[in-house]
């Protein structure tokens, strides 16, 4: 068993963690009070089971603090943060944003509109051919400019879902 350190306020058994790390006194607070060395140790409540301890100066602490690290509920916090803190804090990633596709609205383009298309619906209904929605639609309705490619494009395409404006 390894050997324990004792306080040497208070007498008690340090934690084996807090002994390594070089302490000589434990965290109760008249230990603290009578042995400050210009350390502050900080209970964070980490969970509801048990407190953990974080040893770290003052401006350690409040730099901690800003960048919402003892917020975390879930942060690692122990007295391995030492190691940690070798690693550069790593800037907010920006990546989030710019990545989302535009929404494709209008999957298919249709060179008509919906009044030329209501025309040669209404003439194929009726069994012309393509051919025969032109020449009737050149006589009928002429301003929509109906001609025989622009009828077989219209019939051969899925009809146009209503959408009321
Ligand atoms: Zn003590």
């Amino acid at each position: 068993m390894a050997q324990l350190e004792n306080c040497i306020e208070c007498g008690d058994e340090l934690l084996e963690e807090r002994a390594q790390l070089g302490y000589r006194y434990c965290t109760k607070a008249p230990c603290q009070a009578v042995l400050y060395r210009g350390v502050a140790i900080t209970a964070v409540g980490v969970n509801k089971s048990a407190d953990n301890f974080i040893v770290a100066d003052e401006a350690e602490i409040r730099r901690r603090g800003e960048a919402g690290e003892l917020a975390k509920k879930d942060a690692a916090l122990g007295l391995d943060y030492r190691d940690r803190r070798a690693v550069p804090a790593a800037p907010v990633p920006a990546t989030r944003t710019a990545q989302i596709p535009e929404p494709k609205t209008a999957p298919h383009r249709r060179p008509w509109d919906a009044e030329q298309e209501k025309v040669v619906r209404f003439y194929h209904d009726m069994g012309l051919n393509p051919r025969q929605i032109a020449d009737r639609a050149r006589k009928n309705t002429p301003r929509l400019r109906i001609i025989e490619r622009l009828a077989t494009q219209i019939m051969s395409a899925p009809p146009r879902a209503s959408r009321p404006r």
